[in-house]
């Protein structure tokens, strides 16, 4: 399945045996420092609930590869693309879906992306459709900031957390082993918001997604350290790692061979957009 890593694996677990007891909640509400961990876990869920394979979930049955590519009619997504608010429209958007009956499942799943960006009309409407849900349903919200949700949401939704200490110093000592020294460390501090936007670029590019020029350049603007920069291209060959490790061969060693390309590039003083260029446009072809 799609990067579930190991510290996933304790909430992912957990999710497993509710699932086989039949005992998912209606709402969730994920709580996860830097969203990626929480949101791939989401996934997973529908990808487990859905899954036709034998071990599931195989993330490569008809449902699965739906489901992670974003194509799946029961499993939808709503975050506030580009806006620093998630509104009542979009609310109402999910209103209207989620009084739909499940297209190819029995149960539909909504996940909602950075919920601490619900705006309070939006939040209030969002608490009806979790108190009575018209149609059978999993809300997953996920948020980096549990004081941000309002205390009524809070209470209605069964909370896992996937930021733990563990998870940080994990973190520190995965950069001190990949060539970053603790200055590097310390300079790089909250690297959360960095995580996302690249995750969003590498996503975008398995896709061949016109998006990741978007993200490319969103990307150049973040990262002004060559500390930064230092950090994407290791983040993407983590994860293009990860996808050899996951069945994925073919991806991951295309991925790890462009990143390679970059390397030598780098050496030329290419900039970092023209390098994230470079990459979204051999993906897109
Ligand atoms: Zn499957």
């Amino acid at each position: 399945m799609v990067n579930i890593a190991e510290k996933g694996a304790k909430q992912a677990e957990f999710l497993r045996q509710a699932f086989e007891q039949n005992k998912l909640a209606h709402s969730y509400l994920f709580v996860d420092a830097n969203e990626v961990q929480a949101l791939n876990t989401a996934y997973w869920l529908a990808c487990l609930f859905n899954c036709t394979g034998k071990n599931k979930p195989d993330g490569s049955c008809q449902n699965c590869r739906q489901i992670i590519s974003g194509n799946h009619p029961d499993v939808l997504l709503v975050e506030p693309e580009g806006k620093q608010s998630l509104g009542i429209d979009q609310v109402r958007l999910l209103k209207e879906e989620l009084a739909k009956s499940p297209v190819q499942s029995n149960v539909r799943f909504f996940f909602i992306n950075e919920a601490q960006k619900l705006t309070l009309s939006a939040a209030n409407a969002l608490l009806n459709l979790l108190e009575e849900p018209v149609a059978p349903v999993v809300t997953i919200l996920i948020t980096n900031n549990t004081d941000q949700i309002l205390p009524t949401i809070r209470s209605r939704t069964q909370i896992i957390n996937f930021t733990t200490n563990e998870a940080i110093n994990s973190k520190t000592e995965e950069l001190l082993a990949n060539g970053f020294s603790p200055n590097d460390v310390n300079d790089l501090g909250d690297t959360s918001k960095l995580e996302q936007k690249t995750k969003y670029f590498y996503q975008e590019m398995l896709e061949s997604s016109s998006l990741a020029l978007v993200s490319a350049h969103q990307l150049a603007e973040m990262a002004k350290s060559k500390n930064e920069q230092k950090y994407i291209f290791f983040l993407l060959k983590k994860w293009a790692q990860t996808e050899l490790m996951n069945g994925k061969q073919q991806d991951g060693a295309r991925m790890l061979r462009d990143l390679l390309e970059l390397d030598k590039m780098q050496y030329s003083n290419v900039s970092l957009r023209n390098l994230l260029d470079y990459l979204a446009l051999q993906w897109k072809r």
